[in-house]
Formats: structure tokens, C-alpha cells, sequence
């Protein structure tokens, strides 16, 4: 064997690293500030902390049922039933995974057959397409362009085939900050319903919006069988370690999830998912704390960025915005983040490496840059001082 030999399959390869991962080593190596990838640098509230360590103490510590722990999925579905009022069955309906990226991964593994297609939305985030492939699916790109990111009835209609039996959403959007509005929704479920899909709705930021409230595609009616919602704990409660996260989908989809999952990783952490249920049962007013505080943070993020004569494509939603770097004639996004990185000491994320054509030459995403703003006003105001520098 030599040194150089890879036993990656081939299906994976083509994958290489993760670009967070990627970004946050060179933002080390630069002592640089990360605006990355998307993690809160502070941690989540006392009283979920402390209810995890007295879980850890006193138990329980043992597998958790292999659906989730009753008092997580009870908590889950009446959070779900106050925000949407929608009803859903916590024993049948709510299955908890290791994040939405397992939730993801599990759905995907349990429902799409050798072949089949999945149709992705890109800019997407960089699970959507190995998850596919490492089931044996085909992902079908359906690219939505700055500055609006609409999803059309007619792109949508573009990428359909009769192999077709997944779409997965994300709304609000990683990385665009959008949240789908009225007649996106009308021409997805148009659009699902003639086509007899499947709708994946990753709907982890769905606390973080600010104009306009998130609502989840499970309060469609005629949506409700054929959808599956992914969410997690990791962003609403600044967490993203403890990689609780959890599906809500009809009995039936429920069965193929968990058909997968019982594989995959069997069971969650059991004291996390008690005191994740913790989280899920605080007051309103964590919510709207939470989203009050990281209104702050996009305003002065973004106000920051314009300041310094960027292209800001303000969020409706998520912790991060997007910057049109096209007017600073740096010709890639790629060029843009080493130069931001090893001149102001600044990481940020070339929006291309979440385009299945990125690292071509014109690829998609190369005009864009996304910054996380999940970040101490400290730090961002650093962040702000040495690109004003710059
Ligand atoms: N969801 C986060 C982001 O988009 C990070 C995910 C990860 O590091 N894998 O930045």
C-alpha cells in the first residue's frame, strides 16, 4: 500500500472536505475572525445546560426508545402544535436523530430507491447532496439566482422526470436567508401534489426570522402526508454540539425514517434529549428574545458591511447574510474569501462550494460570500473594524 492510496469510495470522493471545515482550519492558521461556519460562539441558556447535567447525574443514561425519548417527543410536538397549530402524534409522528443532518440522512436512506431523483435547491447545504448519493439517488440541481432566489413553477417543472420522488426545501435558507412567501408555496405544492413527490422541509432556522414569521409546510393541508419536516435544537438554542435533532412526518413516512435510523445510529443521547425537551418547553418569550437579539446581530452585521461599500443581500431569515462581491473585481468568491482572509483577517464562505458546478469556471455562486452573524457584538465588530481597515 502506498502512502497516497485512498479507500474512499468513488461515490464519496468526489465530496472532498467539507467546506466548514475547510474555512474554519484556514481561520485558525490566520488567527483570523470566523464568520464561517455557522456556529454560536457563546453557549446556550443555563437552564438547558443545567438540566443536561443533572440528567447526566442522576440519569437517565441508558438507550433512550429508539424513536426518541417520550418526554423530547412530547415536547416537540406540543412546540409544533402552539407555533403551527398543527396536531401531531409524538409516539408516531416524532422521531429523534443526531441533528437534522441525521434526520436528513435517515429520510433520505429510508424512502429513495437505487436511481431514483431528488431535486435540491442551490445554493443547498453541503449534506443534501451525499446524502443522496450515498443512498444509491441521483440529485437534480434547481439553481436560484441572487439577489431574489425565487423558486419558479416553471425551473421546478424543469428538473422533474419520472424518477423523481423527492424534493428537499429549505426555508428559511442557508445560505440566502429567504423564507419561501405565499406563491412559492402555491407552486411547490402544485408542483408536488402533480408529480405525487415528497417533500423534505429543513426547517432548522425556523425560530430565526425577522419580518415575516417562518411557517412550516406541514400547516398545508394538502401537504401534510407527503411532508417531513427536519428540525433541531442546535440553532434555536445556540447548541449546535449536541446534535439533537428530530422529524415530524405521518406514520407511514415515520416508518421509513425510522426503518433507517434504527440502522444508522439507533438511539440519541438520552440524557441530552431530557434536557433538549427542557429547551423545548420554555416560555414564549425565549423565542422572542432569541430572534429580537439576533435581529441586533443581522442589523449590524449587514449595516456594518454596507458601511464598507458591500453589496449586502439582507436575511429574512437565518444567522447569515450574503454579500454580491461582483463590484470589488475580485473574480471569484474563492479569490475574494483569501484575500478578506489574509489581508483583514476574516473568514467567510465562498458561496460556490454549495453549487454542484462551483469549482467550474462560471459555476454558480462564484458573485457570492456568506457571513454568519451568530457571533458576541464583540466579535462582530471586530470583524467590521478590520475589514474597515482594509
Ligand atoms: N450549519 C452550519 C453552516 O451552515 C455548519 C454545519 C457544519 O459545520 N457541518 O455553517
Amino acid at each position: 500500500m502506498s502512502a497516497d492510496q485512498t479507500f474512499t469510495t468513488s461515490r464519496l470522493l468526489r465530496f472532498g472536505t467539507s467546506i466548514f471545515t475547510e474555512v474554519s482550519a484556514a481561520a485558525a492558521k490566520y488567527g483570523a475572525v470566523n464568520l464561517g461556519q455557522g456556529f454560536p460562539d457563546f453557549d446556550g441558556p443555563d437552564f438547558v445546560t443545567t438540566a443536561a447535567a443533572n440528567a447526566v447525574k442522576d440519569g437517565p443514561n441508558q438507550y433512550a426508545p429508539m424513536g426518541g425519548h417520550p418526554l423530547l417527543t412530547k415536547a416537540i410536538a406540543h412546540r409544533f402544535q402552539s407555533d403551527h397549530a398543527v396536531e401531531i402524534d409524538p409516539e408516531h409522528e416524532v422521531t429523534i436523530t443526531a441533528g437534522c443532518t441525521e434526520a436528513i440522512a435517515s429520510s433520505i436512506q429510508g424512502i429513495i430507491e437505487h436511481g431514483d431523483e431528488v431535486i435540491i435547491l442551490e445554493p443547498w447545504y453541503d449534506s443534501y447532496p451525499a446524502a443522496i448519493e450515498m443512498a444509491g439517488g441521483v440529485c437534480r440541481y434547481l439553481t436560484l439566482t441572487a439577489p431574489d432566489f425565487r423558486l419558479k413553477g416553471d425551473d421546478l417543472e424543469a428538473c422533474v422526470s419520472d424518477r423523481t420522488r423527492m424534493i428537499i426545501i429549505n426555508s428559511p435558507h442557508n445560505p440566502t436567508g429567504r423564507i419561501l412567501d405565499d406563491q412559492e408555496r402555491e407552486a411547490l405544492k402544485k408542483f408536488v401534489l402533480k408529480h405525487d413527490l415528497i417533500i423534505f422541509s429543513d426547517e432548522v432556522y425556523e425560530h430565526l426570522y425577522f419580518e415575516k414569521p417562518h411557517r412550516s409546510l406541514l400547516c398545508e393541508p394538502e401537504l401534510r402526508e407527503r411532508t417531513i419536516v427536519g428540525s433541531s435544537i442546535g440553532k434555536t438554542f445556540s447548541l449546535t454540539g449536541w446534535k439533537i435533532g428530530w422529524t415530524i412526518a405521518s406514520p407511514q413516512l415515520t416508518q421509513a425514517i425510522r426503518a433507517a435510523h434504527q440502522f444508522l445510529t439507533f438511539s440519541i443521547a438520552t440524557p441530552l434529549q431530557v434536557a433538549a425537551a427542557e429547551a423545548l418547553n420554555a416560555p414564549d418569550e425565549y423565542f422572542t428574545t432569541l430572534r429580537a437579539e439576533y435581529l441586533e446581530k443581522r442589523n449590524l452585521l449587514c449595516d456594518g458591511l454596507e458601511d464598507v461599500g458591500l453589496d449586502v443581500i439582507r436575511p429574512q431569515g437565518t444567522y447569515f447574510a450574503l454579500v454580491d462581491h461582483t463590484s470589488t473585481g475580485h473574480g471569484s468568491d474563492r479569490a475574494f474569501c483569501n484575500h478578506l482572509l489574509e489581508k483583514a483577517g476574516v473568514a467567510a464562505i465562498p458561496v460556490s462550494a454549495f453549487h454542484h458546478d462551483g469549482h467550474k469556471k462560471g459555476g454558480g455562486g462564484q458573485n457570492l460570500t456568506r457571513f454568519a452573524f451568530c457571533k458576541t457584538h464583540e466579535v462582530l465588530e471586530e470583524a467590521l473594524s478590520r475589514l474597515r481597515r482594509l
